[in-house]
């Protein structure tokens, strides 16, 4: 049996979404900028301590906020998808002081949308461009405490451009996810689809 979880990847645009989902399956990385204009699913396969997940993984185009209700999802394609995933991953850029406010708002907006217990979902702060870091607004230390300790959401820096805490990041929110008992349903078909095609990272 394997796992599936499906994990929305949201930030500011150009911060690096779709750099980080990219290097992280394909191993490929892209100097210019393409903005990502609609929804677009990946879905890698992974092997964490011997066990073996399908991600569904959502790189999500630029929203206003995260969608307040199902029909309001439902109503937006670009958020199909988003209110329910399994996992978070909020992605800001080191050196963008306006892009790590827009992962506050969205991270509060997933606290007050999502009610009961389906609030505790696992949340990966995502700090990119850690090679642009003599530029960066905040001392790595003081946003990584603020994450942690008041937010309550795991925290990783990473350079999508040099590949790295790439994988990392994908093996600390899967961490998180398994820990707390994420489960959703259970494939085998697609599964040997990612496989042929080389997309299983073992971590
Ligand atoms: P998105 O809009 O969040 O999906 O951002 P993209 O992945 O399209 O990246 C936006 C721009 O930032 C592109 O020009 C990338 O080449 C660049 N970029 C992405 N990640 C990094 C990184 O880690 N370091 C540097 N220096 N540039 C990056
Ligand atoms: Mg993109």
């Amino acid at each position: 049996m394997v796992e599936t979880l499906s994990i929305a990847v949201i930030g500011a645009p150009a911060v690096g979404k779709t750099s980080i989902i990219r290097q992280f399956i394909y191993h490929d990385f892209c100097e210019a900028y393409a903005p990502t204009r609609s929804r677009y699913v990946y879905r890698p396969a992974v092997i964490l301590n011997g066990n073996m997940y399908e991600l569904k993984v959502l790189d999500v185009p630029p929203i206003s906020a995260f969608p307040s209700s199902s029909s309001q999802e439902w109503l937006d394609l670009r958020c199909r998808g988003v209110r329910n995933a399994n996992a978070y991953i909020l992605v800001y850029d080191i050196c963008c002081v306006e892009s790590f406010e827009y992962v506050k708002m969205i991270r509060q907006q997933i606290m007050d949308n999502r009610e009961g217990s389906s609030s505790e979902v696992p949340i990966l702060v995502v700090g990119n461009k850690r090679d642009l870091q003599r530029q960066r607004f905040m001392p790595r230390r003081a946003v990584s405490v603020l994450v942690k300790k008041t937010w309550k959401c795991g925290y990783v820096e990473c350079s999508a451009k040099f590949n790295w805490h790439v994988v990392l990041l994908f093996k600390e929110l899967l961490g998180i996810a398994v820990a707390r008992g994420v489960r959703q349903n259970h494939t085998s078909i697609r599964l040997q689809g990612a496989l042929q095609r080389n997309r299983c990272t073992v971590m």
